[in-house]
């Protein structure tokens, strides 16, 4: 079985990348004849306006929201992150979203001053060293509804956007799961590796 990338913008390459050192066979999305037969899609980072605008012009937005509708697994990284979410503020009015995951989301959240940044997170469910994170231009989650699993969030402190909580920056809900930053730029594979196994359990 293959995953598909979306190629349209951004981080494509890098997230095939990491797929293939995990062995796994990877196929580049960019127009509806390439989604028969995917067992996932990972949504790159880039830029969610144009990345919506071209979703539109490729005829790919209906057929893909129809397809995580069915439960296609998915897995959004920042800008792929905003496209997945239920409500975006600070988009473009005409910005459309897939409503496949229970999040409102504020697109460049952590402000200009704090544009990129990098930390380590502890995450739980991938267990052994915290995961390096790589954000940039990245987005906050303001709200997780209750559906949400939050895998990860960012203290308060390490931001330096002073905000009063904790920010979440994975979550997953069903057979979507959504990073705020790039795990592509790292070395660490582990959130692909959850990935690749949520496609298989759907595989059966
Ligand atoms: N700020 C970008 C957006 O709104 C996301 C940045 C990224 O993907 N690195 O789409």
């Amino acid at each position: 079985m293959t995953v598909g990338v979306l190629a349209l913008q951004g981080d494509v390459r890098e997230h095939g990348a990491v797929l293939a050192a995990l062995g796994q066979a990877v196929r580049m999305v960019r127009n509806p004849d390439d989604l028969g037969g995917l067992a996932g899609l990972v949504l790159p980072g880039g830029e969610s306006t144009t990345l919506s605008m071209l979703l539109e012009s490729s005829g790919l937005f209906d057929p893909l929201d129809e397809a995580f509708r069915r439960g296609l697994p998915v897995f959004g990284t920042c800008a792929g992150m905003i496209l997945l979410a239920g409500e975006v503020l600070g988009g473009r009015v005409d910005q459309r979203v897939f409503g496949a995951i229970d999040l409102t989301i504020r697109r460049n959240g952590y402000g200009r001053q704090v544009a990129s940044f990098e930390c380590d997170l502890e995450v739980d469910a991938l267990g052994g060293d915290p995961v390096p994170a790589v954000f940039i231009r990245a987005p906050v989650v303001e709200r997780a509804g209750a559906d949400v699993e939050v895998l990860a969030t960012l203290p308060p402190s390490s931001n330096g956007t002073r905000r009063g909580r904790p920010q979440p920056v994975i979550c997953r809900q069903g057979n979507v799961l959504v990073a705020s930053f790039h795990p592509e730029l790292t070395d660490d594979r582990r959130l692909h590796e959850l990935f690749v196994a949520m496609t298989e359990v759907e595989r059966g």
